[in-house]
């Protein structure tokens, strides 16, 4: 019989790309416990689908943190939770200050008095600002022009002093679009309010909405439209196996670009899912959004190299298809 697997803490395993990498933890044989505030995230998804056990609670609550961490042995953290809506970032950036960093901060000085050092980050490239190369390399200058791209700076700064000053072993992966679904249909996207291009594209074909805004058209971009590098979550939740198992044979702190190293325009998207869906979707154009680059491509290259990831889904059709399997099935 193989030994048994170290138990992790995941942070915000009840969202989104959370409760993929829990259910691919799952499968890898690992004991999970989920901490999450259920602010976006969901129980039921929690108790029906994943099945493991869920603490309801704040990352920025130290004496909850400590509690568990006395009664709980975990090898690492992967963190997940933070706000991540980039518009209201901008209009609310306190509260993206005092959850994503302060939240963070909080967590990792309770993981090391609890003696943890191995925690894989959630990090964005938001944190790029507006890139001077493409694709980016993870040594490219970081800039944010938006608080939620800062905040996320600040805990990678905090993460690169607390390896010198404590030890604290991260692997922090910058994603780039998080998009799709779980190709079984077991789990998707579900934020509320929804602010993501796939969703509300596909919300729209099933007539939830009437039209999909596009923001910004006059952009230096072929067709006028942001391009963004949509990376499946099923590849996202690969990656943070891959980095967790990195930390735990004794890798030192890395930093790593998830994307698929190709962007498509928000109206190729939009063509995608027609294509896809076999509807026609209605648009309508807008003014740009603020906060948002014109173009955001990654090279994964070095966590290919790195860690061994391996993209199962780089192809956009099989990502809108596989939100479309979600949504139809969550909306029916
Ligand atoms: N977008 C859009 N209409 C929408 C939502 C998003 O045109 O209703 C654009 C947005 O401006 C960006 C891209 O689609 O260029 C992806 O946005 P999303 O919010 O999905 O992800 P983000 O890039 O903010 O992480």
């Amino acid at each position: 019989m193989s030994p048994e697997k170290p138990s992790i803490l995941v942070t915000g395993g009840a969202g989104y790309i959370g409760s993929h990498a829990v259910l691919a933890l799952k499968q890898a044989g690992y004991d999970v416990v989920i901490l999450d505030n259920l602010v976006y995230g969901h129980r039921e998804l929690v108790e029906k689908v994943l099945q493991v056990e869920l603490i309801v609670g704040d990352t920025g609550d130290r004496p909850l943190l400590d509690d568990l961490f006395k009664t709980r042995k975990f090898e690492a953290v992967m963190h997940f939770s933070a706000y991540a809506y980039v518009g209201e970032s901008v209009t609310d950036p306190a509260k993206y200050y005092r959850n994503n960093v302060v939240g963070t901060l909080t967590l990792l000085e309770a993981m090391l008095a609890a003696s943890i050092n191995k925690f894989v980050f959630s990090s964005t490239c938001a944190t790029y600002g507006v890139p001077d190369i493409l694709p980016i390399p993870e040594n490219h200058p970081q800039d944010p022009i938006n608080p939620y791209g800062a905040s996320k700076l600040m805990v990678e700064r905090i993460l690169s002093d607390f390896d010198v000053a404590y030890g604290l072993k991260s692997v922090r992966f910058r994603y780039f679009n998080a998009a799709g679904a779980n190709p079984d249909g077991l789990l998707g996207e579900d934020h509320n309010p929804e602010t993501h291009l796939i969703p509300l594209i596909l919300l729209t074909a099933l007539g939830k909405r009437e039209s999909i805004s596009i923001f910004g058209t006059d952009y230096d971009t072929p067709d006028g439209t942001c391009i963004r590098d949509y990376i499946h979550v099923n590849d996202l939740a690969d990656a943070h196996i891959l980095g967790l198992e990195y930390l735990l044979k004794g890798g030192d702190s890395e930093v790593f670009n998830l994307g698929n190293g190709s962007g498509f325009s928000v109206r190729e998207v939009i063509a995608a899912a027609e294509t896809v869906t076999e509807l026609s979707i209605p648009i309508k154009e807008c003014d740009r959004r603020p906060g948002d680059p014109p173009v955001l491509i990654g090279s994964g290259e070095k966590a290919k190299t790195i860690l061994g990831w391996q993209p199962q889904y780089p192809s956009i059709q099989d990502i809108v298809s596989h939100a479309w399997q979600w949504h139809q099935k969550r909306h029916q």
